[in-house]
């Protein structure tokens, strides 16, 4: 073997990549995935994130590394109260109930149990520490009992114009007009009390805990300064990705936060985001109720991870008719091939690059299907 066939060989054993950066990995990988707000029931845009992590976590497995996911659960939250509040039960109680149903979902589509559910309401100690920390590192200020984070080197860093940045800001909840920031584009650490939510005693007087500090809480008590993947909807990339990473890295000194981001594309209905206030939700129970669950999976994941894409019920089907192709490939007695096998994973490690992984697997047969099958979960 050449020195540089050795070297492409060692390259590819050596990791994979996402979002066009090379991630090298040795045993372990951290995989930090914003998880559920638990306020109502999984719908399709939920699952395919969820499934794409899995799926990135199996293939990990198949490089030879350890994955390590970390899933929170976000059940501090503004939407969230308001939610237990209509429904007439505590938060807690609340939450805990969804996320039940969370829970029978992701089993239902054979996502594997994570390492980490971190609760937020288990780390407001720690987003008190992350405030005074901040604080004494200059980004972050104390008003009427809330701790504000100086926002503006997370827009920058986006690339986003003020205009866009304060729009998106508004929409999750970032009060971009609240008066008592230096600068609208600042974010509550820590939001002083206020009658309908929860509330924990702190330095600046009671109060709760803000969205994206939980999220920094939560990944740094869990991995240390940095994780190896930040996974999420594509959605949460501004503003709650941006605040995430701004605020650990000012904490820690450490940058970057993340060394590499999977960004699952939207699913829409007819061009449309799936919302329950536009009353197009697609529930996962009523996917599963028609198919098998590997079909959801297939119809998630044959496709790059990272584009948006409309849901549209014949997709289930086209979804439905690959997996039938894989199962009769993967039962075909094929002379063992290891060339396809490490083409397969070669492909996996490329930006997860399913559907030419599934091209390969379909059409070389025996070993190579079955081992995607499984690497998928599929089988
Ligand atoms: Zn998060």
């Amino acid at each position: 073997m050449s020195e540089t066939q050795a070297d492409v060989e060692i390259a590819e054993m050596s990791g994979l990549t996402l979002g066009g950066r090379r991630l090298a990995v040795l045993d372990r990988v951290r995989i930090y995935a914003c998880g559920i707000t638990p306020y109502d029931v999984t719908h399709l845009g939920h699952a395919a994130t969820f499934v794409w992590v899995d799926a990135l976590a199996r293939a990990v497995r198949l490089l030879g590394a350890e994955p390590e996911v970390c899933r929170n659960v976000t059940d501090v939250d503004d939407v969230l109260d308001e939610a237990a509040r209509r429904a007439g039960e505590p938060y807690d109680a609340f939450a805990a109930v969804q996320q039940y149903y969370f829970d029978r979902d992701m089993a239902a589509l054979k996502v594997r149990d994570v390492a980490h559910e971190p609760r937020a309401h288990r780390y407001v100690d720690q987003v008190i520490r992350l405030a005074d920390g901040l604080l004494a590192a200059g980004a972050a200020y104390v008003r009427h009992g809330s701790v504000y984070f100086r926002g503006e080197p997370a827009v920058r860093r986006s690339g986003l114009d003020l205009e866009a940045a304060l729009r998106l800001s508004a929409e999750y909840g970032g009060r971009p007009d609240d008066a008592a920031k230096d600068d609208p584009v600042d974010v509550a650490v820590w939001q002083a009390t206020e009658p309908g939510h929860p509330a924990w005693e702190s330095p600046w007087g009671r109060g709760r805990p803000g969205w994206h500090a939980e999220c920094a809480a939560m990944a740094m008590s869990v991995f240390g300064p940095v994780v190896d993947v930040h996974a999420g909807g594509a959605d949460l990339r501004f503003p709650h990705h941006a605040y995430h990473a701004a605020m650990a890295e000012a904490f820690t000194g450490v940058r970057p936060y993340a060394r590499a981001w999977l960004h699952a594309g939207t699913v829409t209905i007819a061009g449309a985001k799936m919302a329950k206030s536009a009353g197009n939700l697609v529930l996962l129970e009523e996917l599963l109720a028609g198919h098998p669950a590997a079909a959801v999976r297939l119809m998630i994941l044959d496709r790059p991870w990272a584009e948006s894409w409309d849901y549209r019920p014949e997709l289930l089907d086209v979804a439905t008719a690959r997996l039938e192709n894989l199962y009769q490939a993967a039962g075909r007695t094929a002379a063992s091939d290891p060339a396809a096998v490490d083409e397969m994973r070669r492909l996996l490690a490329t930006e997860l690059d399913v559907p030419a992984a599934l091209d390969l697997a379909i059409g070389t047969g025996g070993g190579p299907a079955r081992t995607l099958a499984s690497v998928l979960g599929l089988s």
